[in-house]
């Protein structure tokens, strides 16, 4: 096979797949429809300290310390009052159930854990809330297992595929090693782009800005690297068939509001609150920047993540009408009314794939079609989150070299 590859999409999954495939020996040109590398990830550098676009940090696996490293990049790890996390239960707990509740999950979930294991994995089309109900119980897939996972995938637990959100781990043979927290860069999220833009100049990979291509007109392997909406509408004319199965996957729209306010609260000290969406708030998390990551903040400040499956119309509402909305939703959820300082609010429309019995119905027809010289990567492959981006390319850029 060709040692030339086409890249499309700069994003965090087109940043690092280049860098991989360039490490490879390959040639590499990579394509970006915008002005700047990057995609969903940026921060801006405000007067009360750093304001991330989207995502803050990275789960802390060995890869992405070693990205770190390879990059030069100073990681930053979570503050001590981080470990405090918090889920709404009429008020923020840090535990969000009942004593009963407790041991009647454990007694529950537990035997059948420890002696009938394959009996708890999740089954095919079975909503992520069905299999809560059946393995934990009502209220911990309420308040626990729900709100959990809407931090990471934007949705409730009724929409997501337990297949999709927990089969990886059920059937893993091999320990991947405890959760390890987080990590970001001194210049966060920013930073980590930059870093990656000049490591891969540095290896010749040619970064064209503002360019759309065509597949057909590009000779050897492509790799399609944005969200799948957009490989949907690349892949139109070359390959309808998959253009048609990823349009089928369903999207996310999510606001993401950094409030700087003009006194720190300390009710609450911790990494934030995620909202079961049962209170039919706008709200599906805060985080509490400031107890989060040190030296970041000249001011106290949070970002409230806001939409989801049940954004409504409030992503097109205006600033003035969002924030009252979240001032109102703040005294609910926190109890405190604060002044605000300053704000930056970012809104994005279809930003994450919703991870349903759809996505699941996709990823296994897709997996079934043969591999072409199309290799698809982004974040509604299996896994959401920047760590998981990260495996893939590695993975991507190794079955790519074992081609030819
Ligand atoms: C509010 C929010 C908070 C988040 N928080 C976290 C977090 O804390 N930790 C975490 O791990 N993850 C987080 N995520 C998820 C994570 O940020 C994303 O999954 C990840 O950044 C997606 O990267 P990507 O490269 O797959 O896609 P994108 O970042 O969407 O990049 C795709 C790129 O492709 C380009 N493109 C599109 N069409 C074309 C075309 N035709 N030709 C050329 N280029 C094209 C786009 O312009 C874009 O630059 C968060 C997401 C959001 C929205």
């Amino acid at each position: 096979m060709s040692k030339h590859v086409h890249v499309i999409g700069a994003g965090f999954a087109g940043l690092t797949v280049s860098l991989r495939l360039a490490q490879k020996g390959f040639t590499v040109d990579l394509y970006e429809s915008s002005s700047r590398v990057g995609g969903l990830l940026g921060t801006e550098n405000t007067e009360h300290g750093l304001a991330e676009r989207a995502a803050n940090a990275l789960i802390r696996t060995y890869k992405a310390e070693e990205l770190f490293n390879e990059l030069g990049l100073t990681s930053v790890v979570p503050l001590e009052d981080s470990k405090r996390r918090f889920i709404f239960r009429d008020k923020p707990k840090r535990w969000p159930l009942t004593i009963l509740e407790t041991f009647a999950t454990a007694f529950r979930f537990l035997p059948s854990f420890i002696f009938n294991k394959p009996s708890v994995f999740p089954r095919a089309n079975e909503t992520l809330h069905n299999w809560g109900e059946r393995h934990l119980g009502p209220a911990a897939a309420r308040y626990l297992l729900g709100p959990a996972m809407q931090g990471i995938y934007a949705t409730g637990a009724e929409h997501l595929s337990s297949e999709l959100i927990l089969g990886p781990s059920f059937r893993r043979k091999t320990k991947s090693g405890a959760f390890r927290g987080l990590l970001t860069g001194t210049n966060g999220m920013q930073g980590l782009v930059d870093a990656l833009e000049e490591k891969l100049k540095s290896l010749g990979v040619k970064i064209h800005l503002n360019t759309q291509v065509n597949v057909s007109e590009l000779q050897g392997p492509v790799v399609i690297a944005t969200s799948s909406t957009a490989a949907a509408k690349i892949l139109e004319t070359a390959e309808p068939h998959t253009a048609k199965l990823l349009n089928r996957i369903n999207t996310a729209s999510l606001l993401s509001v950094k409030l700087f306010f003009k006194t720190r609260q300390t009710k609450y000290k911790g990494f934030g609150c995620l909202v079961p969406q049962l209170y039919g708030m706008k709200t599906l998390g805060v985080l509490m920047n400031t107890y989060i990551f040190p030296d970041r903040d000249k001011t106290y400040n949070e970002t409230w993540i806001l939409g989801g499956n049940n954004a409504g119309d409030i992503l097109d509402a205006a600033d003035s009408e969002i924030l009252k909305q979240i001032a109102e939703e703040r005294f609910k959820i926190l109890g405190i009314k604060d002044a605000l300082l300053d704000y930056r609010l970012h809104r994005w429309k279809k930003a994450l794939p919703l991870y349903d019995l759809e996505l699941e119905k996709v990823l296994h027809e897709l997996k079934s079609q043969p591999q072409g010289r199309v290799f698809l990567h982004g974040n509604y492959l299996g896994g959401i989150g920047l760590s998981k981006i990260l495996d893939r390319s590695d993975e991507l850029a190794e079955e790519i070299a074992n081609r030819g």
